[in-house]
Order: structure tokens, then C-alpha cells, then sequence
């Protein structure tokens, strides 16, 4: 099954900025936070921007946190920007300006999770360790357990299928990570996935079962409208558009729920992303 798929990706991996031979290893960590929650196509322009303004972590450490987050644009979950910033801050102090290439070194940097340290590992420094996002669990879920989507996650189980499909060789291991998960996000995907084009059709457990339905429990759907995220994200862009700290009576023009509105502005200052002057106006955080 691996070797259709590292053929198949061979031929077919999209040309992605962050994939190219001289992506650093923080260009590959900016990447990874940035793709989690966002489609490729919108990450794609913030990237580079990103790395041409800031192409070491000590550069994006030097700017102030309310910079980062308007230069987040309008990625969201801005509480990202943050991470990277955090991050960047202690690599840069700690470890000589690179990112480190070791698994628990990366664990070890603020807002880097289990996916992100071994994405980092095995995409900028060709480790052989098991990378699983949505995508990937989709794809173990049905060409090896013959499901018809992944089931709730399981970090140890996910780990151990996905580590179990990986050839040993380091850099081959590596490149099968890329490639499961390109799978996953162009091929395999949730909704109709297209297994007539697919490089592991013939072994697939899903196929071989006879395509059985999805019986486990239902997903939740995740809307956008009228949810507290599009508030803040409202709210952010009203201050990312001035230089000035803005007053509350600019704020309460983005939307008309008062009591929503409140609350969001209220969980955008607990999470860091905007501050108060002691005059009572609103501002990205050290921009006052
Ligand atoms: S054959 Fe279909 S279900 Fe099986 S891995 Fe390929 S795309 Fe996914």
C-alpha cells in the first residue's frame, strides 16, 4: 500500500511554498500552526508574508504581540499568532535562533502540541514519526479498518496505526507522512471521497468490505454565522485596522447583540489578544 502511495504522491503533491527543499525548519513550524484550523489557498499568501518579514523566529519574537495578531489577518483562531510568537520567543533565546529537531525539545516550546512537534520532526527534519491530523485518521479509519470515517480520536491508538503503516527508513518514513495526509485532504476526502482515483484503492479495507456506512457516533458540524467566534473575529478587525486604541462605542458597532458582543470582547482580553488603555479604550495587546 505504501509504495502506491509514495508513487502516487511522487507524482501528484501539490507545490506548496512550505514544501520546497530551503523551507527552514521555522518556515515548516509557521506553516504547520497556520494550516491547522485554515484551507490551504488561505494560508498560502500569510506565509509568505510571514516569512519574508520575519524569515528567523528572533524577528517575530522582536515585534510586539498586537503586530503579530494584525498580521494574522483573518486566518483565525488568533490565539495561534500568539503561540507562534510565544515560541519563536524561546527558540530564539534557548535553542540559537533554530527550531530544534528533537520530538520532546519541540513538546517543550510553548503552544506546541503532539501533532505540531512531529509534523516539525518528520516535514523540515525527516523523521520517521507518526503525523496525525483529521485527514490522516480519516484514511487509517477507512483503508485499514475497513470503516467509513474515522471515529472520536484516540492519540495513543492514532499514533501506534499510523507509526505501524510507516517504512523504517527515516526519510522515506517521512515522505509517507506528507503523503497520507495529501491523501487525506485531496483524495479521501470526508465527503465523497473520489476511490477511482485513488493510489490505494486496490488495498483498501473500506473497498474490500464493501463500503460499509459510517456507524459510529455522529460529528458535530461546526457553523461560523452568529457564533462567538465570528464576534471576535469582528471585533479584531475593527482594531486591526487602526494604529489608535479604539473606544467601546467604536466596538459596539460590529454587532447588534449586546450581551454576545461583551462576551466576546471580555474572552478576547482573558485570552490575551486585546488589552485595555487606562483611559478605557481597546487596542491589540502592546499597542498602547
Ligand atoms: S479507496 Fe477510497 S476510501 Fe479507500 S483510501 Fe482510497 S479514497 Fe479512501
Amino acid at each position: 500500500m505504501i509504495d502506491s502511495l509514495l508513487d502516487w504522491y511522487d507524482a501528484n503533491a501539490r507545490d506548496l511554498p512550505w514544501r520546497k527543499q530551503a523551507t527552514t525548519g521555522w518556515g515548516v513550524l509557521v506553516s504547520e500552526i497556520m494550516l491547522q484550523q485554515t484551507p490551504v489557498a488561505r494560508v498560502e499568501p500569510i506565509w509568505l508574508a510571514w516569512l519574508n518579514r520575519w524569515p528567523v523566529p528572533s524577528a517575530l519574537a522582536a515585534e510586539t504581540q498586537g503586530e503579530v495578531v494584525r498580521a494574522w489577518g483573518k486566518l483565525g483562531y488568533p490565539r495561534r499568532a500568539l503561540r507562534l510568537h510565544a515560541a519563536a520567543g524561546v527558540i530564539a533565546a534557548e535553542h540559537g535562533d533554530v527550531v530544534p529537531a528533537d520530538v520532546d525539545t519541540l513538546l517543550s516550546l510553548p503552544g506546541i502540541g503532539a501533532y505540531t512537534a512531529r509534523a516539525v520532526a518528520a516535514f523540515a527534519y525527516g523523521q520517521r514519526c507518526p503525523v496525525v491530523d483529521t485527514n490522516v485518521r480519516r484514511v487509517v479509519a477507512r483503508a485499514v479498518h475497513g470503516a467509513g470515517d474515522a471515529g472520536p480520536p484516540s492519540t495513543t491508538r492514532d499514533m501506534n496505526d499510523t507509526e505501524a503503516l510507516l517504512p523504517e527508513e527515516p526519510a522515506r518514513a517521512a515522505r509517507a507522512s506528507a503523503a497520507l495526509m495529501e491523501l487525506g485532504a485531496v483524495v479521501c476526502v470526508a465527503r465523497g471521497p473520489r476511490c477511482t482515483d485513488c493510489p490505494v484503492f486496490a488495498d483498501c479495507a473500506w473497498q474490500l468490505a464493501g463500503r460499509p456506512a459510517y456507524d459510529g457516533p455522529a460529528k458535530a458540524v461546526q457553523k461560523f454565522a452568529g457564533t462567538d467566534r465570528q464576534v471576535r473575529g469582528l471585533l479584531l478587525d475593527v482594531l486591526r485596522d487602526t494604529n489608535e486604541p479604539a473606544p467601546k462605542t467604536k466596538l459596539d458597532l460590529v454587532w447588534s447583540d449586546a450581551g454576545q458582543r461583551d462576551r466576546c470582547l471580555h474572552s478576547l482580553l482573558v485570552d490575551g489578544l486585546v488589552e485595555q488603555t487606562a483611559d478605557g479604550r481597546f487596542a491589540l495587546p502592546g499597542e498602547h
